[in-house]
């Protein structure tokens, strides 16, 4: 099999085989081919990546920052000297065409190891005088092992956005991938220690939601940042919560996006393109529930139309082709249930809404219009190609109805009227918001959700608060006084 890994972890610098552990197969969403035979770690393998991680952490937090850095640097380099091949592997692991993986993961993932290899040496405490000659001064510290959870939508970009930030703050990390998604991280792993990261710094092991479970319980565990669905967040949070463990919540979504009457109308209907149906609408902030002012309604639905007939969906592999399949028969089986759900409650069906004839799991691009706040295509996250359609009518209105949900992960505006632009933000209940575009994560900004889209930020400056802590030193330069 020509994408089957050299054995299934990577624990201690090296690859690690044990066959005791449950079958993962990987599976080429695009043809339903197995293109790989993996197992999931047994408790052996769980207990030899977290001492591996916790052996290596103290030497590799005592390396200077610039040095540290230079290797999360030059791992950055081999990623981008390597992007073809790695998008390959990315698109066999996911579906998604390569024309979005050689421009969305393994180089999203060089920039998180650039820039956070950048940022490594300038990881400082500060100076606080007080009176009298008094001061205190911070040091700031690594949390010690940090655990990774993926999903399975970007795997590389999810497995570099964690392990760069706690690697560059003197973390080690054991990154356990999603089993739809294990093939990618194994290569980030490999990578790090061809750019000199020391043996057991960043650890893969493979499994089921068990292996996670087993990974966040552990006592030797300082840390852990989730990617996934917020049933699973709840989970780990309360069990991060039990070790008061740090935690990171990278969870899901049902956002908004409102597109006003006076918007550029082309540019709200690439923006509501890129937010529904860029990798087969498997993107945790997509703007699934689109806000169109009634005067524009026909108008937008027109040009949406339109322009989805120019998807060219087929074989990932092939350059020209920009809408591929969903990452797994579950997913997609999800994604038509949903649809038929929307046709059910009484949505209007503009495009798609069937499964296409063909080897693979794919679902056309499907737009319901004339959806309504209740009904369940609107409330619940269906991570497909399926995006909901809504009128409104003043700014008041729209704005309450957006905010109506549980989840806050992101919002969008689409307006030429620039304060109205930065009043609908403002009231926005989420942590990454748009105006005027759609989607974009680069890693000099705060990426995250509010409410039950998660806890923490990735990405930024601010990433490094969440893999890092405050230790405060109080020195008196005086005589201690005491009352007897
Ligand atoms: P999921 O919640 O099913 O699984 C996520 C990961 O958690 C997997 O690796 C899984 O094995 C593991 N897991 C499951 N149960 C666990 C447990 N009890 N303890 C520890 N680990 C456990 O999510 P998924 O289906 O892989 O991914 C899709 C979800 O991820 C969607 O809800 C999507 O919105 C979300 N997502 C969020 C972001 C973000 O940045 N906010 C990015 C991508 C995906």
């Amino acid at each position: 099999m020509k994408f089957q890994p050299r054995a299934s972890h990577f624990i201690d610098g090296e690859y690690v085989e044990d066959t005791n552990g449950a079958a993962i197969e990987v599976i080429y969403p695009a043809t339903g081919e197995v293109i790989a035979r993996l197992h999931s770690a047994t408790p052996a393998i769980v207990e030899k990546a977290l001492n591996s991680a916790k052996n290596a952490q103290a030497a590799w937090a005592a390396l200077s920052g610039t040095e540290r850095g230079r290797i999360l640097r030059r791992a950055s380099d081999i990623m981008r000297e390597r992007n073809y091949d790695l998008s390959v592997l990315e698109t066999h692991d996911t579906g998604k065409p390569i024309q979005e993986t050689t421009v969305a993961d393994a180089t999203s993932g060089a920039d998180a190891l650039e820039y956070f290899g950048g940022l490594a040496a300038s990881l400082t405490g500060e100076h606080i005088p007080l009176g009298g000659g008094d001061f205190v001064y911070t040091i700031r510290e690594a949390l010690g092992v940090c655990v990774g959870i993926g999903a399975w939508n970007y795997p590389t970009q999810i497995a570099c956005w964690k392990g760069a930030p706690a690697l560059a703050c003197g973390n080690t990390m054991v990154f356990k991938p999603s089993e739809t998604t294990p093939l990618s991280a194994l290569k980030v792993a490999e990578i790090l220690v061809e750019a000199g990261a020391p043996k057991g710094v960043y650890n893969v092991i493979q499994g089921y939601g068990d292996v996670g479970a087993s990974l966040v319980s552990d006592p030797r565990v300082a840390k852990v940042s989730l990617t996934g669905s917020v049933p699973t967040g709840r989970k780990v949070y309360a069990a991060a919560a039990d070790g008061m463990k740090h935690v990171t919540m990278e969870l899901g979504g049902k956002s908004p996006m409102i597109v006003f009457e006076d918007a550029d109308i082309e540019n709200a209907v690439s923006g509501a393109i890129l937010g529904n149906f860029y990798s087969s609408g498997q993107v945790c902030s997509n703007g699934t529930r689109v806000f169109v002012q009634k005067g524009i309604k026909e108008a937008f639905l027109k040009r949406l139309s339109e322009r989805l007939a120019h998807a060219k969906i087929g074989d990932p592999m092939d350059e020209d082709v920009s809408f591929g399949p969903m990452v797994s028969e579950n997913q997609m089986n999800i994604a038509l249930g949903y649809i038929e759900k929307g046709k059910a409650e009484g949505a209007r069906l503009v495009y798609g809404g069937e499964r296409i004839e063909r080897d693979g799991y794919f679902v056309q691009p499907t737009v319901f219009a004339d959806v309504t706040d209740n009904m369940t295509i609107a409330r619940e996250e269906i991570f497909g190609p399926v995006m909901s359609v809504l009128d409104f009518e003043t700014e008041e209105e729209v704005m309450a109805r957006a905010n109506d949900t549980e989840f806050g992960l992101a919002a969008g505006v689409f307006t030429n009227d620039l304060t109205r632009a930065h009043r609908i933000v403002a009231g926005f209940e989420a942590g990454t918001c748009y105006i005027n575009t759609y989607n974009l994560a680069p890693v000099e900004a705060p990426f995250g959700g509010s409410k039950m889209s998660g806890v923490g930020r990735e990405n930024s400056k601010l990433a490094i608060n969440h893999f890092s802590e405050m230790k405060t030193v109080y020195v008196s330069m005086n005589d201690v006084e005491a009352p007897y």
